[in-house]
């Protein structure tokens, strides 16, 4: 027996894919609606073509949100600049129990680059909603901010807490102007530096827009966004 050849299309080593599969039982918040796909023209009808129209909200699976979701004045997703989502990127576990907001003390590692894609493991399965997910507090907004971080991201479907209605921590991050990933997938992605991909569709005006969000080795070539201001960050950016 020889070994089995590797698929030319498996994912490289060191590579991890953070969006879930986007299907009509991908999970999305309450009311909201969920992907769905119509059959416009199908080759069992006939047609030359199998063509869909595609129905749902923006902040499916992973997605990137727009100011213009959460405050009046904001932009859309399509004029916000693109290199905000690629670059340096960290992944940070954090101990937060179920629930509650993420606290600047939470964070099991310091921060070393400027986008932070925070693990909290609270929103086990993509295709099954549950609104009592770790979210942010307006203390880290403002402590990821104040250290030069440009995006943050995390394994849950919003930065604010699923009851809520006053979204806090929506507000920190339009007052901060940071880039906002929610719906990632970050289980088995261990804590480390990596180069982030996850570029937001352009589309003009829009509320959020689908990513497709991958974590590769390090790319020297794509050290874009800010050097961060804290001592530990030179390390990285000499190292
Ligand atoms: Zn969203």
């Amino acid at each position: 027996m020889t070994e089995p050849l590797r698929s030319r299309d498996a994912l490289p080593a060191g590579w991890y894919d953070l969006s879930p599969p986007i299907c009509p039982a991908t999970a999305v918040f309450p009311g909201d609606a969920a992907f769905s796909a119509a059959l416009a023209m199908a080759f069992e009808r006939g047609d030359h073509l199998r063509l869909t129209t595609w129905t749902t909200t923006p902040h499916v699976g992973a997605h990137a949100d727009a100011p213009c979701h959460y405050a009046a004045d904001g932009p859309g997703i399509g004029e916000r600049p693109v290199a905000r989502y690629i670059g340096d990127a960290q992944v940070v576990s954090v101990n937060t129990r179920q629930g509650e907001r993420i606290a600047p003390g939470d964070l099991l590692r310091p921060v070393l680059a400027p986008r932070v894609l925070l693990r909290t493991d609270s929103f086990a399965d993509p295709n099954q909603w549950r609104d009592d997910f770790c979210s942010l507090s307006v203390e880290l907004v403002e402590h990821l901010a104040a250290l030069g971080v440009v995006l943050v991201g995390l394994d849950t479907p919003s930065v604010d807490p699923g009851p809520a209605k006053t979204l806090l921590a929506h507000a920190a991050v339009h007052r901060a102007d940071l880039a906002i990933l929610e719906g990632l997938d970050l289980r088995g992605v261990p804590d480390g530096l990596y180069t982030l991909l996850a570029q937001p569709l352009r589309v003009q005006g829009g509320d959020a827009s689908p990513v497709r969000a991958l974590l590769v080795p390090r790319q020297p070539g794509l050290e874009t966004g800010p050097v961060l201001r804290s001592p530990v960050a030179s390390a990285l950016n000499h190292g």
